[in-house]
Order: structure tokens, then C-alpha cells, then sequence
């Protein structure tokens, strides 16, 4: 089933998390779309968005590469878990740029997510510059070398997010998206349950095109703020 993932990023306090999810169900109504939403609020508003959202899934942003312990400010897969989170977002472009996230740091943080049975959205996409440089195969086949010790068997979303494309209006270009999703899925190919997403300025303006590039959903951000937007992207599923 399609999987259109909703990533608040630090935006939304409790009260509008709970607006939110009143007027997403409000829109969506008795006969939703045959698809599946999932919700990324901040920590924060994890409980809020849990009890407003009903049947939709939440989604952690980020994990703990630990188990437990001296750890200040950090949260575990296992704490996740027990908020309701179904899914941990892993390896976000932010994440690695602005929190130097690297390959052996994040392969740690999917031992912990599968540990705790969450199910990881592992992020991958090269940057303006790798991209310009003709890398973009190159980096995706790297940082999918996080993913080796892996269980094959075990069910995997991959989010395919082109950096420059994260927030910036200027989605890939279906033909862009797919030779990526192609690649993906030949380096994921002993996988057994996987599901590849395309993530970057994804609005209701351009969703039915970048679906039509074979992708099984969408992680948005900016357009997921809005519960009409996020509606209408998954409407046209
Ligand atoms: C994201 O943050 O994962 C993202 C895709 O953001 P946006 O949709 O705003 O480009």
C-alpha cells in the first residue's frame, strides 16, 4: 500500500497537532483514500497527535543510536515504540548536515529501531553539488551501505530526497526521480518488503506526476503542515 509520510519537522505545538488531525479527518471523511498516512510530529506532540489521529500511524523524526543510558536529551527506539510510534525516520539530510550524522552512526540507529520493532524510513539523496558532479549513483549505492547488516527480510521504507530538492519549491524531475528510484531498487533488490519514497517540495501541484515515476509514496514536509495539502496529496493516490 502507498505510504505518504508526514514530517513536521519542528513545527506544531500540541493544540495544533489536534487541529490538525480534526481537519485531515474532516477532509478524508468516511471513505478515505486506500492509502497509508503516517504522521512525524515533534516529540513533543507525539501523545496529542496519537489520540487525534486515530487509524493513521505516527512516526518518530529521529532516534537514539543508544539503548539507554547518560544520554541527555536523547530519545530511545524502545521509548518510540511505546509513545505509538509505528515508524523512525533515519538518516534525514538534515540530520546528517546539521547534526554530522554518518553511515556507522545511522546503521547503529537501525539496529535499535529494529530491536525495538519499529519500522526504519531510511533517507538517502545527494546534495546540488554531488548531483552537478554527475555522483548521485555513487552516493545513493554509499549510503545504502548502511543498510547491509540489515535483516533482508525484514520490511524497509527507503526515502529517496534529493537535498537540494528538501524545501526549496524545486522538486526532482520525474525522470530524475525514477533513474533514482530504479537505482535504489536494483541496489535493494534482496530485499524482500520494500517500499521506495521520493521526498523534496512534494505539494498537491506536482504529486500525480512524481508518483507516476513508480515511487510507492511520498515523505513531504512543508506541504505537510497544511492538513488540506496533505489531504489533497494523498486524494490523489
Ligand atoms: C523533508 O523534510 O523530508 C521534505 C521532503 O521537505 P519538503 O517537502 O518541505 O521539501
Amino acid at each position: 500500500m502507498r505510504l505518504f509520510v508526514a514530517n513536521w519537522k519542528m513545527h506544531k505545538t500540541r493544540a495544533e497537532a489536534r487541529t490538525f488531525a480534526e481537519e485531515l479527518g474532516g477532509l478524508l471523511g468516511d471513505s478515505p483514500p486506500p492509502v497509508e498516512l503516517s504522521i512525524a510530529p515533534p516529540l513533543t506532540a507525539l501523545d496529542a497527535a496519537r489520540d487525534a489521529l486515530g487509524r493513521w500511524s505516527l512516526a518518530a523524526q529521529n532516534v537514539a543510536a543508544e539503548r539507554q543510558g547518560a544520554f541527555t536529551g536523547e530519545v530511545s527506539a524502545t521509548m518510540l515504540a511505546d509513545a505509538g510510534c509505528r515508524y523512525a525516520i533515519v538518516g534525514h539530510s538534515e540530520r546528517r548536515r546539521l547534526f554530522g550524522e554518518d553511515d556507522a552512526l545511522l546503521a547503529r540507529k537501525l539496529e535499535r529501531v529494529r530491536e525495538a520493532g519499529l519500522l526504519p524510513i531510511f533517507c538517502v539523496g545527494e546534495t546540488e553539488e554531488e548531483r552537478l558532479a554527475g555522483r548521485t549513483e555513487e552516493v545513493l549505492e554509499r549510503q545504502a551501505g548502511a543498510l547491509a547488516g540489515d535483516p533482508k527480510e525484514a520490511p524497509l521504507v527507503v526515502a529517496y530526497e534529493p537535498v537540494w530538492a528538501i524545501g526549496t519549491g524545486r522538486a526532482a524531475t520525474v525522470s530524475d526521480a525514477a533513474s533514482a528510484r530504479s537505482r535504489l531498487a536494483e541496489l535493494l533488490s534482496a530485499r524482500r518488503d520494500l517500499r521506495i519514497l521520493y521526498g523534496g517540495s512534494v505539494g498537491p501541484e506536482n504529486a500525480r506526476e512524481l508518483l507516476d515515476c513508480g515511487v510507492d509514496g511520498f515523505l513531504i514536509g512543508g506541504a505537510s503542515l497544511s492538513a488540506s495539502a496533505f489531504a489533497r496529496i494523498a486524494g490523489i493516490a
